[in-house]
């Protein structure tokens, strides 16, 4: 075993595209398992688009890496040395302990590995969390119906191999989106998609309409950028976009014009579109509910009631440039039934 620890360092924060610059290498002491910790060797270490996120000083859902800190990430490893009875020398363990060789950590952070189970290597990708990633944004949020279609972009990837592996499995007919030759021939030949579309090689939005001539029902969103804006027209009514990431707008410097989706991931917003003629059933529900309170005065409503026919164009007109002052109605004639 090495009698020293090497690590990563953040120097600074990156602007646009990180360099080798921004970090630093550093050789440190080994470090001591104190009471309730582990020494943990690490095996593999886990690098995901997130870490982009986690270097940049911009508010996010989780707290960016401290100059001068450790690069944070996910690592599969070997105690070394165990102060934590749960844990014996040669377990293979699980958790977040930064890209170095060692670390000693508290042992409830971490999860036992069996490597009868799987690869270990397994435990930071398919049946890690980018495994786990696919799986709840087709659950949850997809839900792809036999016969539908899906598009899952960066189809190669950790997450869009596993999602659209899983997409298939529901029955549906699955696109996938690579960059390249040879990783769309993986994504059709290995993975089993019905087609991959490359992104690089021309014409996206022409690809899909040949590909997907019946639009798409199902999008799982990786990538963000030119990608994005070729599939989202190409959304089928009553479709889900999976807003799981859009890696290709990380390293921007300037937001793009338009509102940037990707608050939707960060804030996890629900966006749902709807219209109202597919809800005509809960016309009476509604009522139930908001006639007493109208007629209670506990919902309050103005009219702007102008008169006449004749004047619905500029009334109309006006209520396109804000100059109808509550619900603009025309009074065609008298209301026999007003001030009772
Ligand atoms: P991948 O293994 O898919 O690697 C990233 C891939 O993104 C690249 O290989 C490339 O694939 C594609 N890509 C990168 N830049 C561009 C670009 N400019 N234009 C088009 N494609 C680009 O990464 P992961 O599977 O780990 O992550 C995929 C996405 O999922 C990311 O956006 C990530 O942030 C997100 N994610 C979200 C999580 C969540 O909780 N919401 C959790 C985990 C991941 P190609 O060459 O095929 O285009």
């Amino acid at each position: 075993m090495a009698n020293q620890n090497r690590q990563v360092l953040l120097k600074r924060r990156p602007a646009g595209m990180p360099t080798t610059a921004d970090f630093e290498i550093v050789d440190a002491p080994l470090p001591e398992a104190g009471e309730g910790e582990v020494l943990v060797r690490g095996i593999y270490l886990s690098l995901d688009p997130y870490m982009r996120g986690r270097i940049s000083g911009a508010r996010s859902y989780a707290k960016p890496v401290a100059i001068g800190a450790v690069m944070e990430g996910r690592v599969v490893g070997e105690v070394v040395k165990s102060r934590d009875p749960a844990f014996g020398e040669g377990d293979y363990v699980f958790g977040g302990y930064g890209w170095q060789l060692f670390s000693a950590i508290p042992g409830k952070g971490l999860l036992k590995l069996d490597p009868e189970d799987a690869p270990l290597s397994t435990a930071l990708g398919v049946l890690g969390m980018p495994g786990l990633t696919a799986y709840v944004g087709l659950s949850n949020i997809g839900q792809p119906q036999s016969g539908e279609t899906v598009v899952v972009s960066a189809a190669s990837g950790a997450v869009g191999a596993v999602a659209g592996q899983l997409a298939k499995r529901s029955g549906a007919r699955v696109v996938g989106i690579a960059g390249g030759a040879d990783k769309c021939r993986y994504v059709e030949a290995e993975l089993g998609l019905d087609a991959c579309i490359d992104h690089r090689a021309g014409d996206l939005g022409a690809a899909l309409d040949r590909i997907c001539p019946n639009g798409v029902d199902v999008y799982f969103e990786n990538v963000g950028g030119a990608v994005q804006q070729a599939v989202f027209p190409r959304l089928n009514d009553f479709g889900r976009m999976i807003m799981c990431g859009m890696v290709a707008e990380y390293n921007d410097v300037e937001p793009r014009p338009g509102p940037n989706l990707m608050a939707a991931v960060r804030k996890r917003l629900k966006i749902h579109g709807f219209i109202v003629g597919d809800q005509w059933h809960r016309w009476d529900e509604y009522r139930t509910m908001a006639a007493p309170l109208v007629r209670g005065g506990a919902l309050k409503y103005r009219e702007d009631i102008v008169e006449g026919l004749d004047v619905a164009p500029a009334a109309f007109i006006g209520l396109l440039q804000g100059r109808n002052f509550g619900k603009l109605l025309v009074r065609l004639d008298d209301d026999p039934t007003r001030g009772r």
